[in-house]
């Protein structure tokens, strides 16, 4: 009898009748259904498909025979490797795969003992996650308004609508391109406010030599499938260099303890020690099979990033001859951007129209564009908890002008040549034919 990895919760070492919980984990046709989703048939091409599958799945039973199926699936070996690669690559004490980044916020907030009616600074233009959980336990949002230039965060806003009710500010480094970091930090330490970083879009940069994320207390990285890299969909790391750290691993799974027992038990579950007292820890645990992707995929990321920045570099190129385009910031000395999205501004009074028309225009040439993100005061959900969201709109001037009239992100990618060529044509004919008064 083979002995199957077991689950180190019940690992019943080389007993006769090992538990139960691993017994059965993976399989041939699970291994074959994989395979089909991951590698679809072409359209037309079913039966050479049917064909391969068969001789390749020949081969795995070939390879099955002479190997092990995996047994353990979530938490194990491959998670704990990940973690330690990222650790390495961004020079931080400690880091947790977790579900996503919403997740990684969420245990950053819990941390830092927020309360309903204490305060968090968000900017104004972000995705939805970064403010989910101070939203679902009534706490209250406050944005900041945005620097025109990179649609982050802006730190003189940030000073403006501080207040000693501010318990986190979490600054969020859009398109990859780092937030102005230094005044924020200075900013937490005077008052003993907690930053958590959404790096989201930000793996792999840096602000003045430091690695994004590991700047504020916590960090999150999203490795959903619209990232530069991914886990298999799903997927967020959260790093920090607190001491609360250690505790991380529990942050992730419910608090269990296996380093004490209670009586005639397995393990005891604590709660965590927190900034403002005991945290109880949710459920965030992710699968060795997303930290194998993620391992791999990591090795590619530098070459990703220079990919990218390649085809910035050129439509920069491009867009900086011609008045009244605003061409993405690209970084420099203290700020390295991961070239997640291409940030494409105009001047509405140079181009003589705004980017909805700019936006109309590239549609039509079939340019795919997406502004990332309307400002969170449109929302109904903000309405809903009780915001006045048309006071918070009067208070965020730049980010409505941009969202109304300014902005729209192009997409990054290792685009062929005809792709890159054909995108800023597009770009810069669309501007032309709107300053002509077309
Ligand atoms: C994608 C994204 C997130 C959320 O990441 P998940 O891993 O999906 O939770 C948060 N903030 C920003 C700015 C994002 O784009």
């Amino acid at each position: 009898m083979r002995k199957r990895v077991s689950d180190f919760r019940y690992d019943s070492g080389q007993a006769r009748i090992p538990w139960a919980a691993v017994g059965e984990s993976v399989r041939r046709d699970e291994i074959a259904n994989i395979l089909q989703f991951l590698v679809r048939p072409a359209a037309d091409r079913q039966q050479e498909y049917d064909a391969q599958l068969e001789r390749v799945m020949a081969e795995v039973d070939a390879l099955i025979e002479a190997g092990d199926l995996q047994g353990k699936l979530a938490l194990g070996n491959h998670v704990q490797a990940l973690e330690q690669q990222v650790s390495k690559l961004l020079g931080c004490k400690y880091s947790l795969f977790v579900t996503n980044a919403t997740a990684g916020f969420e245990i950053g907030y819990k941390y830092a003992g927020l309360r309903p009616g204490d305060e968090v600074i968000a900017p104004a233009i972000t995705f939805i996650a970064t403010i989910a959980y101070p939203l679902a336990i009534g706490a209250k949002v406050v944005l900041a308004d945005v620097d025109p230039r990179t649609l982050n965060m802006d730190p003189e806003d940030v000073k403006r609508k501080v207040t000693p009710n501010t318990k986190v500010i979490i600054p969020v480094h859009l398109g990859g391109y780092t937030v102005d970091m230094d005044p924020i930090m200075a900013l937490a330490e005077e008052r003993d406010i907690t930053v958590i970083e959404d790096a989201a879009h930000a793996f792999g940069g840096s602000y003045k030599g430091r690695m994004a994320g590991t700047i504020g207390h916590f960090g999150a990285f999203s490795f959903h499938e619209v990232k530069n890299i991914t886990s298999l969909g799903e997927g967020g790391i959260l790093c920090t260099n607190l001491d609360f750290g250690q505790e991380l691993s529990r942050a992730r799974f419910l608090g269990l303890d296996f380093s004490k027992q209670i009586p005639n038990w397995l393990y005891d579950v604590t709660a965590l020690n927190a900034k403002r007292g005991p945290m109880v820890a949710g459920n965030h645990s992710t699968t060795e099979i997303q930290a194998v992707c993620l391992l791999s995929q990591m090795k590619r990321l530098k070459r990703i990033i220079a990919k990218r920045e390649q085809a910035a570099k050129y439509l920069d190129q491009r867009f900086r001859t011609v008045d009244g385009i605003i061409p993405a910031p690209l970084g420099d000395d203290q700020i390295k951007t991961t070239y997640h999205l291409y940030l494409l501004q105009i001047d509405p009074q140079k181009v003589g129209a705004d980017s909805q028309q700019l936006k109309a225009k590239l549609d039509a040439r079939g340019v795919v564009q997406i502004p990332h993100f309307a400002p969170l005061y449109k929302f109904e959900v903000m309405r809903q908890m009780g915001y006045d969201t048309a006071a918070i709109q009067a208070t965020c001037p730049v980010a409505e002008e941009a969202f109304q009239h300014r902005f729209t992100h192009l997409p990054l990618y290792d685009f062929s040549r005809e792709q890159l060529t054909y995108l800023a044509d597009a770009v810069v004919e669309s501007v032309q034919e709107m300053k002509a008064g077309r």
